[in-house]
């Protein structure tokens, strides 16, 4: 199977934690708590994203 071209997101559980941190298709990386907050953050692409310097 190949991936599709178009949105891909990803989330890993921080092991050891209670963070979760996902990766956007765009390549900006996120770590929240609150997997809706994570939600929201990837949703809202692309705001707030490659905003990291
Ligand atoms: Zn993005």
């Amino acid at each position: 199977m190949t991936a599709p071209a178009g949105e891909i997101y990803r989330v890993d559980w921080v092991p050891g934690t209670d963070l979760l941190h996902g990766t956007c298709h765009c390549g900006a990386e996120h770590t929240a708590e609150d997997p809706v907050a994570m939600w929201e953050w990837m949703l809202g692409h692309p705001e707030g994203h490659q905003g990291v310097e």
